[in-house]
C-alpha cells in the first residue's frame, strides 16, 4: 500500500471526536499545521466527557463544564478559529443510530468543512464503544450530509466534503508531516485538558514527580509522532486512512 502525504491545506476542516481531547490526540498536529496556513478549524465533540475522572466524589456537572472550557482552550492552543460544538451525549453511552447521525450530518452541513477528520470505526480490537460509535457517526453523518435526500427537513443544503481522514487508523495510508511548531501546539493543546492530567497523561499535578511525568508524557507523544512520520520518511507526522473519493 503506498502512503500519500500532505493534503493541500484546506480552507476549512471539522474534527469529530467522542470525548474532549480525542481530536488533539488523533489529529492535533495536523489541525495546528492547517490553522497556521489559514484553515478554519472546527471541533465537534459527541459526548459530555462526564466519565473522565477517577474521583468517585466528583461533581459531574462541574466536570462537564470544565471539560468544555478545556476543549475550547485546546482549540485555541492549536490556533483553531472555528466553532467548538458539543453534542452533549452522556459519556460512555454514545450510540450511532439515525438520531445522532442526523445531528452530525446537520453540523457538517452547517459548518461546510472541506475536510472531515474522525476516529476510524473499523480499528480492530478497539475497546471503548464511544470511539467506535463516534467513528461510525463521522462516516455515516458525512454520507448523509452530502446527499440532498437524506434528512431533507434540516433546512440546510447538503454539503460534500472533499476528503475524510480517519485517525487511529486500522490501515493507515496517508501521513500529514509535522514541523516542530505543529508538535509544540499539539502538546500544548493536550495539556489544556487539565482535568485529564492524572487519568490520561499519568501526571500527578502537585507531586514532586510531576515535571518528570509530564516530560515522559511529551516523550510518548513525540515517539508516536516519530513512528507515524517514519511511514513517510518524516521526523514527525500523524497517520490516517484517507478517503478522497467522496
Ligand atoms: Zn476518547
Amino acid at each position: 500500500m503506498s502512503t500519500g502525504t500532505d493534503l493541500p491545506a484546506p480552507a476549512s476542516a471539522l474534527a469529530v471526536g467522542a470525548h474532549p481531547d480525542d481530536t488533539e490526540f488523533g489529529c492535533g498536529g495536523t489541525l495546528a499545521k492547517w490553522a497556521a496556513a489559514g484553515c478554519v478549524v472546527h471541533h465537534l465533540v459527541c459526548t459530555d466527557g462526564s466519565k473522565g475522572t477517577w474521583d468517585p466524589g466528583q461533581d459531574l456537572a462541574a466536570l462537564v463544564a470544565l471539560r468544555q472550557d478545556e476543549q475550547r482552550d485546546a482549540a485555541k492552543a492549536l490556533g483553531a478559529t472555528g466553532e467548538v460544538v458539543f453534542l452533549d451525549h452522556v459519556d460512555g453511552e454514545l450510540s450511532s443510530g439515525l438520531d445522532v447521525r442526523a445531528e452530525v450530518a446537520l453540523w457538517i452541513r452547517r459548518l461546510r468543512p472541506e475536510v472531515v477528520l474522525g476516529h476510524d470505526p473499523w480499528k480492530r480490537y478497539r475497546l471503548h464503544p464511544d470511539h467506535r460509535h463516534a467513528g461510525f457517526l463521522t462516516v455515516d453523518g458525512l454520507v448523509a450530509a452530502r446527499d440532498p435526500h437524506f434528512f431533507p427537513d434540516q433546512g440546510v443544503s447538503h454539503h460534500r466534503p472533499s476528503a475524510l481522514l480517519l485517525f487511529e487508523a486500522d490501515e493507515p495510508d496517508h501521513v500529514e508531516r509535522l514541523a516542530e511548531p505543529d508538535v509544540v501546539r499539539k502538546l500544548a493543546a493536550l495539556e489544556a485538558h487539565r482535568s485529564q492530567m492524572r487519568s490520561t497523561m499519568h501526571v500527578d499535578v502537585g507531586s514532586p514527580a510531576a515535571d518528570d511525568q509530564l516530560a515522559a508524557f511529551h516523550q510518548r507523544v513525540r515517539d508516536r509522532l516519530a513512528e507515524h512520520g517514519s511511514r513517510a520518511g518524516a521526523p514527525a507526522g500523524e497517520a490516517f486512512k484517507a478517503i478522497l473519493d467522496l
